[in-house]
């Protein structure tokens, strides 16, 4: 099946009260993880890529990746641009076949947040790219981005409503006290606060930070209109601990592909447990 944008998926997950995963990808085998995982839980699914990982492989590998994963599936598949604050290579990726893009101004004053948020929705628009946008600002660390707690705000309602009454997107994502990476502690989220913005529109939310919360708080957000969630680290540390844990046990073997199908299975069991925790599977 031929790549879509998240639209369609979104809207039906936020109506049927469930998630999409979007997971971040790193190569051609966590890639290849996430779409067959989908594939075999008849399950729609987004396969994010920050654009650190973007600039580490080139947009012409990973495009032709996915298409090629996807040439036999038939659950419907998104390939996403996560946090990118750069319009050129949010064109760039439109350009070269991203079907979805989430312009990150959060950390500019909101009058201009809005704006480039509308340019990338103007880009966006001509070749039926949907596009995600965030308000507030989600702490912690993720590739190239950090935000420290001092900086870290939630996203007001108010301003929420202003946001969503001009940049027509179609993900949005507020900051709502989760942060990326590993939680230090219990994360504080602001249930309230979501659920006030989430009565403002029916445009489905995105919960960035997904790594490290309970099932309890993914099924309250789910139930509040949280209808994209974000595994990153996750995949990082099942990317790396995969790998080392073959090598530990079998520290003599050097067979590199055995350790890329351990790999391969730790990435898997991350991916199924979250679809499965999210209710996409048989969603497709
Ligand atoms: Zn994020």
């Amino acid at each position: 099946m031929p790549l879509v944008n998240m639209t369609e998926m979104l809207i039906k997950a936020r109506e049927g009260k469930y998630a999409v995963g979007a997971f971040n990808i790193l190569d051609y085998n966590s890639m290849r993880v996430v779409v067959e995982t989908a594939q075999e839980l008849q399950s729609p699914v987004i396969v994010q890529t920050s654009e650190k990982t973007i600039r580490f492989w080139g947009l012409k590998p990973i495009v032709s990746w996915i298409k090629e994963l996807t040439d036999n599936t038939t659950v419907p598949v998104a390939i996403h641009l996560d946090h990118c604050k750069d319009l050129s290579f949010i064109q760039n990726c439109i350009d070269a076949g991203w079907t979805s893009v989430m312009i990150d101004a959060s950390s500019k004053p909101f009058e201009e947040n809005i704006k480039l948020s509308q340019q990338v929705v103007k880009m966006a628009k001509l070749h039926e790219i949907s596009v995600e946008a965030e308000l507030g600002e989600i702490g912690g660390i993720e590739d190239d981005i950090s935000i420290n707690e001092e900086s870290a705000h939630l996203a007001g309602v108010e301003q929420a409503k202003i946001f969503l009454d001009k940049v027509k997107v179609e993900c949005f994502a507020p900051a709502i006290g989760t942060s990326h990476g590993i939680y230090k502690g219990e994360p504080n989220i602001a249930f309230d606060r979501l659920n006030e913005i989430s009565q403002l529109s029916d445009t489905p939310l995105a919960l960035h930070g997904g790594t490290g919360l309970s099932a309890e708080v993914f099924k309250k957000c789910i139930s509040l209109g949280c209808s994209k969630i974000n595994i990153s680290t996750q995949l990082k540390y099942a990317f790396i601990d995969g790998f080392l844990h073959y090598y530990q046990s079998k520290p003599t073997e050097y067979n590199p592909l055995t350790i890329l199908q351990a790999q391969y299975i730790a990435l898997k069991q991350a991916v199924y447990e979250n679809i499965i925790l999210f209710g996409s599977n048989q969603k497709a």
